[in-house]
């Protein structure tokens, strides 16, 4: 589902909206003041994935199975 987290400037607020096309974000108006000086929010939940590429390589997890076979 295509949820998008606005930040209203009138109000100071943030809300979230259903915006099912990306023409309509433009329309989004906000939920508190029904104000159009709105910003959409970058979601952070998909930018914070924590060990991203930095965590353990392919080759510990396979060298690792391998040892679980050992008793
Ligand atoms: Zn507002």
């Amino acid at each position: 589902m295509p949820i998008y987290e606005f930040h209203c400037e009138d109000c100071n607020k943030n809300f979230e909206s259903l915006v099912m096309i990306a023409s309509a974000l433009d329309d989004v108006t906000c939920k508190h003041c029904k104000g159009s000086n709105i910003k959409k929010m970058i979601s952070a939940t998909s930018s914070t994935q924590p060990l991203k590429g930095g965590g353990i390589p392919a080759g510990a997890l396979s060298g690792c199975s391998s040892s679980s076979g050992f008793s």
